[in-house]
């Protein structure tokens, strides 16, 4: 993602003013909310289409770092979605599991919220049920391998692609995050 994001900002920065507000206008819509930050960036930095910036802001609620900072704090100190204690910082990671049957493989990357103690927990049980039912189709005899090799990879998740994990969570669970904040436990058990 960060590459994408310095692509971006790369490719903003060189377009003229004209185009930028052209394509602003049009691919709003499309855009993740990072890139649309990095967008925002580069009109506020140019001081153009202050009308424009003012829609996408209202729509979209654009997060700035300290905002996002301030969410991630709050669900690190939340109960964990797992085990149910409070206490144990939690953390947010990817975990991959594969299921075949007969022809059909399934591949499912999900994102979780968890403490540090559940996370091996986690990892572990999708392993296993990977193990266990991934194999069973053409595509999962290499989607298999592959999802363990990832969960295994992913175990000793560096503090900078943790952050980004968790930075991505907020941005895109944002809205969600606000309106269930009085439970934010329960949000946390349920969409994790
Ligand atoms: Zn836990």
């Amino acid at each position: 993602m960060i590459h994408e994001i310095n692509k971006a900002r790369e490719i903003y920065r060189l377009e003229s003013d004209e185009s930028l507000i052209s394509f602003a206008k049009s691919n709003v819509d499309s855009l993740s909310p990072e890139i649309i930050s990095v967008l925002i960036d580069e009109l506020k930095k140019r001081g153009i289409g202050p009308e424009l910036i003012q829609h996408i802001e209202s729509k979209y609620e654009i997060l700035d770092e300290l905002k996002i900072n301030n969410w991630i704090e709050i669900i690190r100190n939340s109960k964990c979605p797992e085990c149910n204690q409070k206490g144990n910082r939690l953390i947010c990671f990817k975990g991959r599991n594969t299921f075949s049957i007969l022809i059909k493989s399934t591949y499912l990357k999900r994102t979780f919220i968890a403490c540090e103690h559940c996370k091996a927990k986690i990892i572990r049980r999708l392993n296993y049920e990977t193990f266990l039912l991934g194999w069973w189709s053409f595509y999962g005899l290499f989607r298999t391998p592959y999802s363990i090799i990832l969960n295994l990879v992913n175990k000793n998740l560096n503090p900078k692609s943790e952050k980004e994990n968790m930075t991505r969570y907020v941005l895109y669970n944002y809205k969600q995050l606000k309106e269930f904040q009085s439970n934010l436990d329960e949000y946390l058990k349920n969409n994790s």
